[in-house]
């Protein structure tokens, strides 16, 4: 079969042969035009009827061809940014690093984006590499083949043609599509030193899919993997959320773990997970992911601030434990842990201000769970982030961290109405042993945070 040819022939580096693409006709294929938004529709049209290319591209093709409700809709053409901006009263033209056209439909967002050349080849001169082989900037408009052979998989790099339907694979995607194979276009060494993200974007989309990535391409990931570290903190931030806030988190911290790509992401992290014992923390941060997934499958909202106070949880408490032992109060010891794992981890992963100050409250609320005179119940009761500190003390709970039953009084106190909270006020024990490490007598003074 033609398409299992392709495949065999793809061996070869993608850019060192012309060929013409396969073609499957409308019949052969189960993407309908009701599946695509109209407003992905109307963009696709309105180029065609100017005389353009148009073509629906990339995750919006692969999806429709799984089954699947694609994300949002990217367009590629033939047509210039300008091109593209004159024909849209509602667009703009955005983007350094790739120059492209967003035509907005109300909340709906298509991007169209013109052909462009792969990277690295002699006869471009607008592309630009590092020393290490990172492609600093790829502007160059090209034809569509090479539109297709500068994407990152091979199933990211179908087209859908809006001027006969038709779907058009340049690089045997269709074939890994159905194989459930996440193949890297080209020589998989280059293509990760081009842009080390995309070892990212193997573990995030073999999770989402439940692809296999395939052999080459995954024997190159923990090779390649400290190129990481030459990635902007705050493009990792992004990557971070997508990798972990899409709903398919538990699978994609796995395939992190296993391509030996987490510690890229949470060195002190992996550190941590090195040293567990009896399951904690590992537990604790897969429970966490689990509990992640759940609530975006149930339409509930996540923070980004929850996930990074739940990744940095354990290195925190091991810090928190040493200066502890060096004699620092709990909170004082609370807030120098969290002083320098934030440090540590910013180098990585930036993490916005406006993230980083709801999760060290997070952090910062957890022993004061502890202390269950009305009073400073009640204080905790009303504090902005005490719901979200809630949650994160049954997850303690949950893994065996915290005490299950102060969990337990605070589900019931939150529960209950007044009558009820003062009934369990006073019969709560006034404070909790610390479960670890001895508690360290405080010389006076009050040092809940
Ligand atoms: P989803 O939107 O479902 O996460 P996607 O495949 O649409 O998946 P996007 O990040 O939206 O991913 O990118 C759209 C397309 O652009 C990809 O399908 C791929 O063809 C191309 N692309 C994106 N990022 C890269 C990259 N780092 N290197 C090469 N091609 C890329
Ligand atoms: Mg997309």
């Amino acid at each position: 079969m033609a398409l299992q040819r392709r495949q065999q022939e793809f061996t070869v580096p993608a850019h060192s042969f012309q060929s013409d693409p396969t073609i499957i006709p409308r019949p052969e294929h189960n993407i309908s035009r009701s599946l695509i938004s109209s407003a992905a529709l109307k963009v696709l049209y309105r180029l065609h009827e100017e005389g353009f290319q148009a073509y629906l591209v990339g995750g919006g093709v692969r999806d429709l061809l799984l089954g699947r409700q694609p994300k949002d809709f990217d367009v590629a053409t033939d047509a210039t940014p300008e091109e593209v901006h004159a024909l849209f009263r509602n667009s703009r033209v955005i983007g350094r690093r790739f120059r492209l056209v967003h035509v907005r439909f109300g909340q709906e967002i298509i991007e169209v984006s013109t052909f462009r050349a792969m990277a690295g080849e002699d006869d471009h001169p607008g592309h630009y590499v590092d020393e290490s082989g990172r492609i600093l900037r790829d502007n160059v408009f090209g034809s569509m083949q090479e539109d297709a052979f500068r994407r990152d998989f091979t199933v990211n790099a179908l087209y859908y043609n809006i001027a006969d339907f038709s779907v058009v694979d340049y690089v045997g995607g269709v074939a890994d599509l159905r194989a459930g194979l996440l193949r890297l276009i080209g020589d998989p060494e280059k293509r990760f030193r081009e842009d080390p993200v995309r070892m990212l974007r193997a573990a995030r989309f073999s999770a989402k899919l439940g692809f296999r990535i395939e052999e080459h391409t995954a024997a190159a990931i923990p090779r390649l993997a400290p190129l990481m570290a030459d990635i902007p903190p705050a493009r990792l931030f992004e990557e971070v959320l997508k990798l972990f806030l899409a709903g398919h988190a538990v699978q994609t911290f796995e395939e992190l773990l296993r391509h030996d790509l987490f510690r890229q992401l949470f060195p002190m992290t992996e550190e941590a997970l090195a040293q567990e014992r009896n399951d904690f923390p590992l537990n604790f941060v897969a429970r966490a992911l689990e509990n992640t997934d759940k609530r975006i499958r149930e339409g509930r909202p996540v923070t980004p601030f929850f996930l990074f106070a739940v990744l940095l949880w354990e290195p925190v408490r091991q810090r928190m434990a040493k200066f502890e032992s060096q004699g620092a109060p709990p909170a004082e010891a609370l807030r120098l842990a969290a002083d320098e794992v934030c440090a540590r981890q910013l180098d990585k992963v930036a993490l916005p201000r406006r993230f980083s100050a709801p999760m060290r409250e997070i952090w910062q609320l957890q022993p004061r769970f502890e202390h269950r005179t009305a009073k400073r119940a009640y204080r905790l009761m009303a504090h902005p982030r005490f719901r979200a500190a809630y949650d994160f003390l049954v997850l303690r709970a949950g893994s065996g961290e915290a005490d299950p039953e102060l969990a337990d009084f605070w589900t019931k106190m939150q529960e209950g109405d007044a009558t009820t909270q003062q009934a369990l006020l006073s019969t709560a024990p006034a404070e909790k042993k610390r479960r670890r490490g001895g508690r360290r007598r405080r010389k006076g003074g009050n040092a809940s945070t």
